[in-house]
């Protein structure tokens, strides 16, 4: 039998997570999110010693899933990414979790404006664009080599809606169908910066949108595998309150109460959170804090989890669905609590190979502050709202879904800010300013990274994965270069004597 929530609370607590661990390692990864997992796994592959510490029993952060009675498993972010993902997975992971990467068949838009099925890649885009939109075809083909051609050290003044304007003035019909899914995708609005836009999108174009077969559970747990093969020491349960410095530069972090020394931490937890609680606003200048104080978040999530009863099927309908019955494409109207558009996610028995189960995973983008400020019974008269909501859109596509399910609930934003601590439940991380502040943050404090979830484009699991993997390197330049000065500092020393 599958225990209760409480019951697996209760032995979270009476568990001694840190038992096995060292006292000393070369890095601490804070946070077991795709950045973080990367990260630690190449250092670990360097021969570095590497410690992540998760607050969580599960690992993964938001890529990850659950389980409830009657063999029900949902996914929570497992929607969709880029073709990347493979190449990313095969260099920095193994040849395993790479060849599990699908790519999906069928991507639906259905709103006012249009309805169409795609398999959202460059070539089925241009001839949409052409035949069904009326765009000429050089026009076409100039909007995606701009956005092709963008990268993070263009300049970012331009915003994505002075980009579509540009390149197709006031066809917000376009608008929509170039947007919503990236809107979806990290967030963004027409407002970010348009490079913001248009690396993702070409990352997406280039061969259409993929995801893991066999689920969020087997890529985690061929995840971990690995990490353990490559020697790195792997702790759940166990929460970092402090990182420590020493003359300035990071020692080591508090965790469940132990102090645990390093000569690096990285952290994959909130950017915020990681410098104005773990460290201290204190210990950076003043510039810096103002800057981080400035950063913006994403918005959060809403979801609903429709269980499909045993033995019961699911034509297919399609892989993703973008249902809206908003007139135009709107980011605000996407975020509201009175939900017009959301995206259902379908796994049919091919999700998870040798189990025929079903599941469909109603998605929306939601504002945090919305759901905060609700009492109690109105936060849960909200959520059943929600869920109601959901099953009445998708009777659209499934007129006789509520025969077929005997699981639903819902997950806000509360519930994302509760299971990864990510501040206000923030979906994507933060805006694009919380790239600048990440990267920056080695040269206030020594010995101190970040990975994860920010500017937009290092947000989703490809932009994370690819993060963690630039961290990773930067990390282990700098223990090489302390490790070469305590050498020397040893060599003087001796010669001194
Ligand atoms: C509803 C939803 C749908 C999504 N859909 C998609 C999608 O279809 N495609 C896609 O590419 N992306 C999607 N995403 C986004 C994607 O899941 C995230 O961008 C990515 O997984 C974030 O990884 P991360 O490494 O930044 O951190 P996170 O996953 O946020 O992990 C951070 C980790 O740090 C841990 N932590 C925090 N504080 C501490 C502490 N003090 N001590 C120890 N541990 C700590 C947390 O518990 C967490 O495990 C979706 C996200 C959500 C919520």
């Amino acid at each position: 039998m599958m225990p209760s929530r409480n019951e697996i609370q209760k032995r979270v607590r009476r568990r001694d997570w840190l038992k096995n661990v060292r006292d000393h390692y070369d890095v601490i990864v804070i946070g077991s999110g795709l950045a973080g997992l990367t990260c630690a796994n190449i250092l670990g592959k360097t021969g570095r010693r590497v410690l992540v510490l998760e607050q969580h029993y599960n690992f993964g952060g938001m890529a990850t899933w659950f389980k409830r009675p009657g063999g029900h498993i949902f996914d929570i972010s497992l929607h969709g990414f880029p073709v990347g993902m493979i190449k990313s997975c095969r260099r920095y992971w193994t040849s395993e979790i790479a060849d599990s990467i699908v790519q999906l068949k069928s991507i639906r838009f259905d709103n006012p404006q249009f309805q169409l099925e795609t398999t959202f890649d460059r070539q089925d885009f241009t001839q949409i664009l052409t035949q069904r939109f009326g765009i000429a075809p050089q026009t076409v083909e100039a909007f995606f080599t701009a956005a092709r051609a963008m990268d993070f050290y263009d300049d970012s003044r331009m915003t994505t809606r002075e980009l579509f304007q540009k390149f197709f003035p006031n066809r917000t019909d376009v608008w929509r169908l170039l947007m919503e899914p990236i809107c979806y995708a990290n967030g963004s609005t027409l407002d970010d910066p348009a490079i913001t836009y248009g690396i993702v999108f070409s990352n997406f174009m280039s061969k259409g949108v993929y995801i893991f077969q066999g689920g969020s559970d087997k890529l985690i747990r061929l995840m971990k595998a690995e990490l353990r093969r490559n020697g790195v020491d792997l702790c759940g349960g166990s929460t970092v309150e402090r990182i420590l410095l020493d003359h300035g530069q990071v020692s080591g972090v508090q965790v469940n109460g132990r102090r645990i020394g390093c000569d690096a931490v990285v952290s994959n937890a909130n950017l915020k959170t990681t410098i104005e609680k773990m460290i201290g606003e204190e210990h950076f200048d003043r510039n810096f804090v103002e800057q981080t104080r400035a950063v913006r978040l994403s918005n959060s999530s809403c979801q609903v989890y429709i269980g499909i009863r045993k033995k019961e099927r699911l034509e297919y309908i399609g892989d993703l669905i973008f249902a809206s019955t908003w007139p135009e494409f709107d980011s605000a109207a996407m975020c509201s609590q009175h939900v017009t558009s959301r995206t259902f996610s379908m796994y049919y028995e091919n999700t998870r190979p040798g189990c025929d189960r079903y599941s469909v995973v109603s998605s929306t983008n939601a504002n945090y502050d919305e759901w905060s400020r609700l009492s109690k019974e109105d936060y849960e008269r909200a959520k059943q709202h929600l869920i109601e909501d959901a099953l009445n859109g998708f009777e659209k596509y499934v007129p006789d879904i509520r025969q077929k399910i005997d699981h639903v609930e819902a997950a806000t934003p509360l519930t994302f800010e509760h299971y990864t601590r990510q501040v206000k439940g923030a979906t994507f991380g933060t805006k694009f300013e919380g790239l600048q502040v990440s990267m920056d943050l080695p040269k206030q404090v020594p010995g101190l990274f970040h990975t994860g979830s920010v500017g937009i484009i290092m947000s989703g699991w490809l932009g994370t994965i690819n993060y963690g993997v630039i961290v990773a390197n930067e990390a282990d330049s700098y223990l090489t270069t302390i490790n070469l000065r305590r050498d020397r500092q040893g060599a003087c020393c001796r010669n001194a004597e």
